[in-house]
């Protein structure tokens, strides 16, 4: 029988595009580690949570037989292996904001794509057949999937398939190889995944905790500073214009005169903003009249 753990385990991937920003946000909720010598394993030194450092397709099953309480992986493999029947009923506990990317099909440049049905019978590569056919099956169409780890982009030119079905993020690939994406089935980006329930005991604790502070720092990231300058008679209606923001701080202005400083008219408004502080929203506010527009990043915050 397994030992019972009273410290939590976060899988991450051990270096690709996912390694290092997962590391970042960990560090970034004030985890800290030993680096051990084969850096599979990092034991967590101010706090009971230690790093599991994998290939992502590990995660998953890492997750079901419980051998980490967390992983952080892209929602796409997630989504594979809840669908292929290897790791059924992981849950998707956080979406983490970073790896960006859409699972789609990119069928040769010169195609004229008109649909689905249009693949009926063809060859499709992917290293996820079970999204891919899930989705084919959904759309009513019958196709084959080659199943490749790698390299799916070059298999139509090598005449191993018709067409691809594979992760594109800015659509070079596609391109490089004469391809377009013309479906998107699945948008993913970087998540934090669980089995289902909390876990008990101590780690249930830890588990809390570790989200609160994730959810501290996600918070803390999608917020922005604004000081401006506004008119006194248009306060309110200029505060309306902030996105998603707490209560402002509002100042009398003084303007430095000739005899020192005197009484401007103004307002010095300092507001902390939850939501995006857009260009859009900042030509809104100049229009209504604020200046000196200013937007500043926030290190940290208790409200
Ligand atoms: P491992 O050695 O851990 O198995 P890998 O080669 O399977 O690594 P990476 O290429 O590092 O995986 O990609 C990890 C994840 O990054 C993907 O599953 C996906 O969620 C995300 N990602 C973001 N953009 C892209 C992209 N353009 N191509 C592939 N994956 C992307
Ligand atoms: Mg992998």
């Amino acid at each position: 029988a397994r030992e019972p753990r009273d410290r939590l385990r976060v899988a991450i991937q051990k270096s690709g595009r996912l390694g290092d920003p997962a590391r970042d946000l960990l560090s970034a909720v004030g985890l800290t580690w030993r680096e051990s010598r084969d850096r599979l394993f990092c034991f967590g030194e101010g706090l009971p949570i230690d790093l599991l450092l994998v290939r992502d397709d590990d995660i998953p099953g890492l997750l079901t037989e419980g051998v980490a309480d967390f992983g952080i992986l892209g929602r796409n493999v997630l989504a594979e292996t809840g669908l292929d029947g290897t790791a059924p009923g992981l849950e998707e506990v956080r979406q983490l904001g970073f790896g960006p990317c859409r699972l789609a099909i990119g069928v040769p440049e010169g195609w004229d794509y008109e649909g689905p049905a249009q693949l009926e019978g063809l060859r499709i590569a992917t290293s996820y057949p079970a999204i891919t056919q899930d989705w084919l099956r959904r759309h009513g169409v019958d196709a084959r999937t080659v199943t490749l780890s790698g390299s799916v982009e070059i298999a139509p030119s090598l005449g191993q398939a018709d067409v691809v079905c594979d992760l594109v993020s800015s659509g070079g690939t596609l391109r490089a190889n004469s391809l377009k994406p013309v479906e998107t089935l699945l948008e993913s980006e970087a998540v934090l995944a669980a089995p289902p329930g909390r876990p008990e005991g101590v780690r249930g604790e830890l588990a809390d905790l570790l989200l609160r502070r994730l959810d501290g720092v996600r918070r803390v990231a999608d917020s922005k500073v604004l000081t401006a300058r506004v008119p006194r008679g248009r306060v309110a209606e200029l505060v309306g214009l902030l996105p998603d923001a707490e209560a402002p701080i509002l100042t009398p202005a003084l303007e430095l005169g000739p005899d020192g400083p005197t009484d401007s008219g103004m307002f010095a408004v300092q507001a902390l903003c939850h939501g995006e502080v857009s260009w859009a929203v900042l030509e809104r506010l100049k229009a209504a009249g604020a200046e000196g527009l200013t937007v500043l990043p926030v290190e940290g915050m208790l409200v």
